[in-house]
């Protein structure tokens, strides 16, 4: 199946929102198939029902701002100098990889993702979150998602 851009796109949205209600910024995984997908990151604790509301209206609120998705290749030693090590997720670039492509939501989410994107948050649509689940051993948490 071919990915969707408005699925990787809402990923970044939510990996924003989950950074700033859990506190939660390493990604261990994403998977994404039709209109769903799902984000997993290091996250040792059951989150409230009100911190994951929290975090659906605040995905909402990004996707009505229609906010630019933009995408930019960069150096990797320059990309690291200027954001940190905030781009990468859990699963590393393999070190002979010298130009990265970084996507950025100003203000919101800066990770290293080849995409397919949207142009804007606007074009995602709205998301709902299905369902969501802590695995205690492993310190992860999963996040089930719907574009509807
Ligand atoms: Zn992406």
């Amino acid at each position: 199946m071919k990915p969707n851009p408005k699925v990787d796109s809402a990923l970044h949205v939510l990996k924003g929102a989950v950074q700033k209600v859990l506190g939660a910024e390493l990604t261990t995984s994403v998977f994404a198939e039709g209109n769903k997908g799902r984000l997993t990151v290091e996250y040792g604790e059951k989150p409230t029902q009100e911190q994951m509301e929290e975090i659906e209206k605040l995905v909402n609120q990004i996707i009505e701002e229609n906010l630019s998705i933009e995408m930019f290749e960069m150096d990797r030693e320059e990309a690291e100098k200027e954001f940190g090590t905030i781009i990468y997720d859990k699963f590393p670039v393999p070190s002979y990889v010298k130009r990265l492509t970084i996507t950025r939501i100003k203000d919101w989410n800066i990770n290293c993702c080849l995409g397919p994107h949207v142009k804007t948050t606007g074009e995602i649509g709205r998301i709902k979150i299905l369902k969501w689940r802590v695995r205690q051993s492993r310190k992860e948490l999963d996040i089930s998602f719907v574009i509807e």
